[in-house]
């Protein structure tokens, strides 16, 4: 491989469907691109995964790993804590992998401390009023519980602005496509190019 691995973050309120996303660019990378598996002190929720959708830990732990310094970045959020290992994500750097971190934004804000050339992604929906009608479709949340979201992703729309990229949610297929293109267009900026660059010109 010739480009050089990094960091993308990708946050979106709730229910703009960023992890899908996410899971068919990841089908499409063919394994040059990785998902980041955050820890967290939530309990597991029935069809997830340990080390798949999270690393479950209980707040002892939680905490022990942000004073040994495992963590690239973490949040509390809703009563819970996440938090990025850092360890896989260099690992992973090294290996010229596009590392993906799904996080939030205030994780999001923290993370250029650590890797000041991540790039960094925000997915929003058609309009509020799409995304109060995907809440509701889902139907999984009481109309408290969809209020207080609506008022989580205002909060987290202002802070949009923070981001690289702007991708909206209104076609699924056409959402995959520009984050595809965002990954293609970092790959091919010169920074991560030299190499390939050098080879051409030794040649000639
Ligand atoms: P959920 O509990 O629904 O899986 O996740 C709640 C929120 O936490 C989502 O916005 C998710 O993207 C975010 N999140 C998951 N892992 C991390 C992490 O490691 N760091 C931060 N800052 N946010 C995370």
């Amino acid at each position: 491989m010739n480009n050089k691995g990094f960091l993308l973050v990708v946050s979106a309120p709730s229910g703009c469907g960023k992890d899908t996303i996410i899971s068919k660019v990841l089908d499409k990378m063919n394994g040059d691109a990785v998902l980041s598996v955050s820890m967290t002190t939530r309990a597991m929720r029935e069809g997830e995964k340990e080390g798949v959708n999270y690393f479950y830990v209980s707040k002892y732990e939680f905490f022990k790993h942000i004073e040994d310094g495992d963590m690239l970045e973490y949040t509390n959020y809703g009563s819970n804590y996440y938090g990025t290992p850092i360890k896989p994500v260099k690992d992973q750097l090294e290996k010229g992998k596009i590392v993906i971190l799904i996080i939030e934004v205030e994780g999001g804000g923290n993370v250029r401390k650590a890797f000041p050339d991540a790039k960094k992604i925000f997915v929003i929906p058609p309009s509020m009023k799409v995304l109060e009608q995907r809440l509701r479709s889902r139907g999984t949340d009481s109309d408290d519980a969809i209020n207080k979201r609506m008022t989580i992703a205002e909060c987290e729309l202002k802070r949009a602005c923070e981001y690289d990229y702007i991708v909206e949610n209104d076609d699924l297929d056409k959402a995959v496509e520009d984050v595809l293109a965002i990954i293609r267009a970092e790959q091919l900026k010169i920074d991560n190019m030299k190499n390939k660059l050098k080879e051409v010109m030794n040649y000639a």
